[in-house]
């Protein structure tokens, strides 16, 4: 068999090695220099300024919406159709998370159901640019703005993006970024929280730092949490936002090249593309259309990887997810274009050395097995 493609894969060039070895003979491998310099680079692209360093999306989430001061009793509203640690941010703070449904062009929540979601106990939204796209993003910081409710934008999967002018990360009170080995750049595990709102800033720090808001190491002003990013990471993170725009170049050409090679096909629908926006590509998804079922998509799944190449169903929705429905009690057909959407799709393998050869490889599994799948229906009634 040939050599297998695996899903993702990280961008290291010797310069993120020699960065790493550099930090590690400087002696201080935490709350040093290099988180300081990552912050600032992270600050620039995304155009805010203030950045915070934290262990991971999921943390840097979590800080936010507690330095938000959203708490028990209030709702969040969200979009179902994401990786979990978006809702889960919700939970940790005590809150409730309430979904609502997606717009099926940039699977971004549908800004005309938002308001639909609103009751009394809203205070704020949980925003994703679901796989880099930052569609309807101008629109959302104008809504929430007009409902005074508080944007919150998990861009753990957009690094690097924008509309306009304006980057992925400057809307709302705050952004977070997350940077484990699947995303655009990595640090290993950790993630940041960009806004302009010094105070908010400054909680975070806190937060981050267990509760401490000065220097002094046994003083704590408040509750808070070891969520720092270490000195390791940030000089591998560094390293990469350096090389940012060879890394996302290369991203695009390898999305490119997959949209030119399976733009034909009749059995595909492949992400929509605005011209005003950048996409900052995190994985390369196409969803098939409704001659297949979820289970076919699964058996493509399974053809896909038994030829060795790795693919997955980005995502599940997440109201569906077991802990959700013991929890909140949902059920199928609550949440129809999420539902419809997320039985379809298939991350495809994406990273940035791709080859030619590979894409092509990919693609030409792929169309033999949705000719297969469609010949010899299982699933269907
Ligand atoms: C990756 C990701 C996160 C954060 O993940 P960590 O593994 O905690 O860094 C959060 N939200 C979304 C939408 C993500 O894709």
């Amino acid at each position: 068999m040939a050599t297998s493609i695996p899903l993702s894969m990280p961008d290291i060039s010797p310069r993120e090695i020699e960065a790493v070895v550099d930090a590690l003979q400087s002696n201080t491998l935490s709350i040093g220099p290099r988180i300081e310099q990552f912050e600032q680079q992270c600050a620039q692209v995304a155009g805010r300024r203030y950045a915070v360093g934290v262990s991971s999306g999921t943390a840097g989430l979590h800080c936010a919406l507690m330095a938000a001061g959203i708490g028990e009793g209030d709702e969040v509203i969200t979009t179902p159709f994401s990786f979990v640690a978006s809702a889960n941010c919700i939970l940790f703070v005590g809150a409730k998370p309430v979904f609502v449904d997606i717009d099926p062009r940039n699977l971004n929540i549908d800004l005309g159901k938002i308001e639909g979601a609103i009751t009394p106990k809203t205070r704020a939204i949980v925003a994703v640019e679901t796989f880099g796209h930052p569609g309807g993003m101008v629109e959302l910081e104008q809504l929430a703005h007009q409902q005074r409710l508080t944007l919150i934008e998990d861009c753990c999967e957009g690094f690097g993006g924008r509309i306009d002018r304006r980057p992925i990360g400057s809307f709302g009170l705050a952004g977070v970024f997350g940077f484990h080995p699947n995303k655009q750049i990595t640090t290993g595990e950790g993630g940041m929280i960009v806004t302009d709102d010094e105070a908010f800033a400054d909680s975070c720090r806190a937060l981050r730092n267990q509760g401490r808001e000065g220097t002094a190491w046994l003083s704590h002003q408040r509750l808070g949490y070891n969520y720092r990013l270490g000195e390791l990471n940030a000089a591998l993170g560094s390293a990469q936002v350096s090389r940012l725009d060879e890394i996302l170049e290369n991203r695009r050409r390898v999305a490119n090249t997959y949209m030119r090679r399976l733009m034909a096909n009749r059995y595909l629908i492949l992400p929509t593309l605005d011209e005003h926006e950048l996409v900052s590509w995190f994985v390369f998804v196409v969803r098939l259309n409704d001659l297949f079922a979820a289970a076919d998509r699964d058996r493509i799944m399974d053809g896909l990887r038994d030829e060795g190449i790795g693919c997955n169903n980005y995502f599940p929705p997440i109201h569906l997810q077991p802990y959700m429905i013991e929890r909140f009690g949902y059920a199928e057909g609550m949440l129809p274009v999420t539902e419809y959407v997320s039985a379809r799709t298939i991350a495809l393998p994406f990273f940035s050395q791709m080859t030619e050869h590979q894409i092509a490889r990919v693609c030409d599994t792929l169309e033999k097995l949705l000719e297969k799948t469609l010949i010899k229906p299982t699933s269907r009634f």
